[in-house]
C-alpha cells in the first residue's frame, strides 16, 4: 500500500502527456473519423478521447500507481497489484465536441479517491488543454490555478452574476419550468460546453455559479471539479440543498447547483426549486 504519491507532480505529468498525445489528432480533425462506437459513459468515442485516456493510464503506470480506473471511455479497469485501494476517475477529454469543432474550451479531468464515491475524492485536477491552465485541489488544503490559490466569487446579487447553465437536452420540457425564474433573474447566462472546466470558472470566481439539473451529467465529468469548487470556498449541492454523495461510475448521473457563496446559492435554489 502506498498512499504517499506525489499527486501534484503525477497529475501534471498526466496533463503534459495528454497535451503531447492529442496533438496529432488536433491536426486531423477535418478528416473522416473512424467509428469507435460509444464509450462507457454513452457518448460516441473519438480517437482523441482514447489518445488522452492512454496518456493518463501510461503516466500512472510509469509512476507505479496501482489503481482502479473509472473512465468515461473504457469504463472500469484494474491496474497493478492493489487496484481496490485507489480509484482514479477520469474524463480524458471533457468537451470533445468543442475540440472537434475547433472551439478552444476542453479539458482533462482526473479525481483520486480511496472509495468509488464522489464525496471521497481527495485530490483533483482539471486541465484546460488548449490554454495549458491547470486547476488542482487537495482535500483540506485549498484549490489552485497554475499553483496560485484560488477563491470563489463573493458577488451575492444574482442581477450582477454570470451563471453557467447547461440546457443541452433532448427533453427541455422536463426542466424548462424549473429554469424560467433563474434565467429571467440572472444577469448573464452562459454555457461553454465543457462542464468540468466551467465549474473551475466558478472555483476561481470567473463566474458566480453553475447549474445543471438535466440529470444527464455523469459523476466521471464532475468528480474532480466538485472538489475544486469546494476547496475554493464554493458550495455544491443537490436541488434539495443536500450534499451530493453519488457513486463514481461512468453511468451514474447527477443534478446539482454550484455557487461561489452561500447567499448566491440560496438565491439560485429558491428560483430553481420554485
Ligand atoms: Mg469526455
Amino acid at each position: 500500500m502506498n498512499f504517499n504519491y506525489d499527486w501534484e507532480n503525477i497529475l501534471l505529468q498526466c496533463k503534459n502527456k495528454v497535451i503531447i498525445c492529442i496533438a496529432p489528432s488536433l491536426k486531423t480533425l477535418k478528416d473522416p473519423q473512424p467509428d469507435l462506437g460509444k464509450g462507457a459513459g454513452g457518448d460516441i468515442m473519438k480517437l482523441v478521447d482514447l489518445a488522452a485516456e492512454s496518456a493518463i493510464i501510461d503516466t500512472l503506470e510509469t509512476n507505479n500507481v496501482s489503481f482502479t480506473l473509472i473512465s468515461e471511455e473504457s469504463g472500469i479497469k484494474e491496474f497493478g497489484s492493489n487496484p481496490q485501494e485507489l480509484f482514479v476517475t477520469v474524463d480524458p477529454i471533457d468537451g470533445t465536441t468543442n475540440l472537434m469543432h475547433g472551439l478552444p474550451f476542453y479539458a482533462s479531468s482526473i479525481a483520486i479517491s480511496r472509495k468509488p464515491e464522489i464525496s471521497e475524492v481527495y485530490v483533483a485536477m482539471v486541465a484546460d488543454l488548449f490554454h495549458d491552465i491547470t486547476y488542482m485541489a487537495f482535500d483540506g488544503r485549498g484549490a489552485y490555478c497554475n499553483g496560485e490559490k484560488i477563491e470563489t466569487s463573493s458577488i451575492v446579487s444574482l442581477y450582477e452574476a454570470v451563471v453557467g447553465l447547461d440546457i443541452n437536452t433532448g427533453n427541455v420540457k422536463a426542466i424548462e419550468s424549473q429554469l424560467t425564474d433563474l434565467i429571467e433573474n440572472a444577469g448573464h447566462i452562459r454555457h461553454f460546453g465543457a462542464n468540468a472546466l466551467e465549474l473551475c470558472y466558478v472555483a476561481d470566481g470567473s463566474t458566480d455559479a453553475f447549474v445543471d439539473i438535466r440529470a444527464k451529467l455523469r459523476t466521471t465529468d464532475v468528480a474532480a471539479s466538485f472538489l475544486i469548487v469546494k476547496e475554493a470556498g464554493g458550495i455544491v449541492t443537490s436541488l434539495e440543498n443536500k450534499a451530493i454523495n453519488a457513486k463514481l461510475d461512468p453511468k451514474q448521473t447527477v443534478s446539482f447547483v454550484a455557487s461561489g457563496n452561500h447567499q448566491m446559492h440560496k438565491h439560485i435554489l429558491d428560483l430553481v426549486r420554485a
